[in-house]
This record gives structure tokens, C-alpha cells and sequence, in this order.
């Protein structure tokens, strides 16, 4: 299997190969030049089917030639080693809970799978050096995914009291392979220290450097298994399928659209936002405008210009192929709030603000479609996000073991300034 860049002015790599670039020589991110089909009587049987022989049916015609089966097999029962479950919130409305890996959102999955391919396609020649800019949630899944991966070291840069208590520990308190650096800077210094390392030729020279961020199309593609493992799930499979996607850089939704592509019965998505709307703008008017970010509750969504915009263009084609895939809504943080309150004073299911978002785009699809039944994502544990969800449920919500754990360790950190000089003279060392 060959990949492309999306800009089509750089040469097909294979998967090893672009998993190593992460972004093009073109500025493009790769897709796949042919998207497999699966075999109707996969469907009929599939309900019998373990996750793990689900994920190397999906995954294995983009991996075979690069890694032996054992290895694939390997890859995939580590990158999905904890469940997945399709909970009934209301009838023919259900939450696919994707919060149950190491770090209670959805990211676990990508992260886990982009080390473990990063691990087994390393040039033969040493260790590679991933280095993150995060501003909270990324850093943390990144941290957790790679985490005593052998052959990789991690380098996450985070801005000095700019993230979250639980994101910060959560990335400081590994040791082992990852090492976080706290800048005296904001989340803009910490990505330009990484790109201008990026850039820098004599440091690549003596470092084998890459990124571990979302256009890698190693943190894309496993994602299509979520898709899957709920519609398993479902109990009643005459009914037609669609699936709300809480978006912001569509990296989710393109993921669905893949296994949508491989042949899994969904019959529509609703990309669902906050009010980072250049999407839902889009489907409107045929005009595609990226825009600035704008801060809101559910902030992993807060994405004026989604980075697989292009990637949905090329697996949808134009306006017309985007329309009758997918439908698009936009709701206010108060509209958030009210659902998350409301869902949990009738049904008792506590949302997070992002699975919330989730949540309304799927009723307001639903409203027009009352035959059909609904899935919506809930991407990360409410728990992640207990400074407002409290607020709105009225009520302390428990921290889950696994997170707490992260609570209870000593933070190791190493300060560093905003400075490209300081930053790289520690990477020399
Ligand atoms: C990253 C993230 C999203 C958005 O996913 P995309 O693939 O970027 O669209 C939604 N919810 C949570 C909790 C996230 O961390």
C-alpha cells in the first residue's frame, strides 16, 4: 500500500516510510491511494469477532508488506487493550465511551499505535526523538502511548502554568523514556522551539527527529476501529446508523469516514462543534474558510483550522460528496451546558462538555430521522474535565483510580527557557 500527500506534489511513500515524515515535503498529509473493502459476510459475522481480530482485518491491509503478521498482531493488541462500550443513554440514542484507556480521552488509541509503529519502523541506525509542543491533552496521551516504548525518547515541552494540574502531571511524572521540559514561555514558544529544531539541518544530522502529532497518519488510522467495535455493539442492525463526531481537527470524523469507505454500514455522520464553526460553515455554503481559534468549554475542540479538512475532501470529493455524508451543527457553551444537565437529571449519564457537543448534534439529526438510531462519541471521561462539569451537574464527580494515581506522583521536570539556543544544547546533550 502506497500513501500520498494530499497536495500531490511529493512521492508515494509506503506506510513506514510516512509514519517517519509525518507531514510532506509538500505541506500535504498522507492518505492511503486505495481505501480496502471489507467482505460483506465480515459484517453478517461480526458479532462474533474478538476486538483484536477486528483490528487486524481493518488495519493489516495498510500495514502488510511493512510488518510481518506476528508484528501487526502484536501492534494492535497493545494499542487497544482496554474496552470500548456502546452504553444505551436513551432509546435508540447511545454514547460510545471512548475514555476507558490510560488517559480518559479518545487520543489513547492514536498515540499508543503511532509509538509502537514508530518503535518497529526506526531507521536501523539508533533511537528517534519525538518532540511535542502541547498545550494539555496531547502531551498526555503522547506521554502514556509511548511510555517504555523501546527505541523511542520523548521530549514534550509545555507552557509553565498554562496547563491543567491533572494535564501536568500526567506528562511529568513518568521518567523512563519521556522527559518533560517546562518552558518559561507560552504554548506559540513551545511549538516554534520544536519547529525551528525541526528545521535545524546540523541538529538533524546528528538526531533522528520526528513529531508525534495529529496529521501523523499513524495516529489516524487506528482510529477507524472505534466505528467498528460500536457498531458490534449494536443490538438492532436493520436499523440505519448515524454517528455524531464532536470535532475539531476532524481527525475522529475522517477515521469514520474510512471505515464507512472499508464498508461498514453507517449512513451518515454529523460533525458536531462548538462554536469554532468553519465546517458547519462550509457545508452551508460551499465556501471553505479557515478561522481563528475561539476559546470555549470544550476546549480540545477549539480549531478555527482543522488540520484533515483535506483529508475529508479527498476520500468525499466536493461540496455535493460532503453534504449527503455529512451533516453539520454548531452549539454555544450554555447549549452545552444545558445538555450535559439535562441528560443528567433524566437519564442519570454524566457527559463531558465535548461528548456533550456530541450529544446535540446527534438530536438535532435525529429530530429528522426518527427511524433511525444514533451513536454519539463521548471522548473523554467527565472526570478530565471536573472543574466545570461539577458546576453544571451540581455535584462532586469521582476521580477515576487512573487518574488519581497520576496525582499522587512527584512531578520531574526539567525548566527550560524560550531560548532556541538552550533548547538545543539540551538536546545535544
Ligand atoms: C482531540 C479531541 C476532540 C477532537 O477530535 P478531532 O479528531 O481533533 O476532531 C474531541 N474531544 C476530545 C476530548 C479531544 O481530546
Amino acid at each position: 500500500m502506497k500513501f500520498y500527500s494530499t497536495n500531490k506534489k511529493a512521492e508515494e511513500l509506503s506506510f513506514d516510510r510516512a509514519v517517519l515524515k509525518g507531514l510532506a515535503t509538500d505541506q500535504g498529509v498522507y492518505m492511503p491511494k486505495t481505501v480496502p473493502v471489507l467482505p460483506a459476510d465480515f459484517f453478517n459475522n461480526i458479532e462474533a469477532k474478538s476486538k483484536e481480530e477486528i483490528g487486524f482485518a481493518v488495519l493489516e491491509p495498510y500495514l502488510r508488506g511493512v510488518f510481518d503478521n506476528a508484528t501487526i498482531n502484536e501492534i494492535i493488541s497493545e494499542t487497544i487493550n482496554f474496552d470500548f462500550p456502546l452504553v444505551e443513554v436513551e432509546q435508540d440514542v447511545y454514547a460510545l465511551e471512548l475514555f476507558h484507556g490510560p488517559t480518559l480521552a479518545f487520543k489513547d488509541v492514536g498515540a499508543r499505535f503511532l509509538a509502537r509503529c514508530l518503535s518497529k519502523c526506526r531507521p536501523a541506525s539508533g533511537k528517534v526523538k519525538v518532540l511535542v509542543a502541547t498545550s494539555g491533552d496531547t502531551g498526555s496521551a503522547v506521554a502514556q502511548g509511548f511510555l517504555k516504548v523501546a527505541g523511542v525518547e520523548v521530549v514534550i515541552l509545555y507552557p509553565k502554568g498554562k496547563i491543567s494540574k491533572s494535564q501536568e502531571q500526567q506528562l511529568t511524572t513518568n521518567g523512563n523514556n519521556i522527559e518533560a521540559l517546562e518552558v518559561d514561555g507560552d504554548f506559540d514558544d513551545c511549538q516554534r522551539l520544536v519547529k525551528t529544531a525541526f528545521s535545524d539541518l546540523e541538529l538533524n544530522e546528528k538526531l533522528f527527529l520526528t513529531s508525534a502529532n495529529s496529521i501523523n497518519i499513524a495516529r489516524l488510522l487506528p482510529q477507524s476501529l472505534y466505528y467498528f467495535f460500536a457498531y458490534q455493539q449494536l443490538r438492532n442492525k436493520s436499523k440505519k446508523v448515524v454517528v455524531s463526531v464532536p470535532s475539531g481537527n476532524y481527525g475522529n470524523l475522517t477515521a469514520g469516514l474510512l471505515a464507512k469507505t472499508m464498508g461498514l454500514p453507517i449512513h451518515h455522520f454529523v460533525a458536531s462543534t462548538n462554536a469554532n464553526k468553519s465546517v458547519p460553515n462550509y457545508l452551508e455554503t460551499g465556501q471553505y474558510e479557515p478561522l481563528p481559534s475561539v476559546a470555549t468549554i470544550s476546549n480540545a475542540m477549539d480549531v478555527g483550522a482543522p488540520n484533515n479538512f483535506p483529508r475529508m475532501q479527498a476520500l468525499l470529493g466536493d461540496w455535493e460528496g460532503m453534504k449527503k455524508n455529512i451533516s453539520a451543527f454548531s452549539y454555544s457553551d450554555e447549549q452545552t451546558k444545558a445538555a450535559m444537565l439535562q441528560v443528567k437529571s433524566t437519564r442519570d449519564y454524566v457527559m463531558d462538555p465535548h461528548g456533550a457537543v456530541g450529544y446535540l448534534g446527534l438530536q438535532d439529526y435525529l429530530k429528522n430521522n426518527k427511524d433511525w438510531q444514533g451513536i454519539f462519541l463521548e471522548t473523554a471521561h467527565p472526570a478530565k474535565f471536573k472543574d466545570i462539569v461539577d458546576g453544571v451537574i451540581q455535584e462532586s464527580i469521582a476521580i477515576p483510580e487512573r487518574l488519581q494515581k497520576f496525582l499522587d506522583k512527584e512531578k520531574q521536570v526539567v525548566a527550560m527557557s524560550k531560548n532556541y539556543a538552550d533548547f538545543k544544547s539540551y538536546l545535544e546533550a
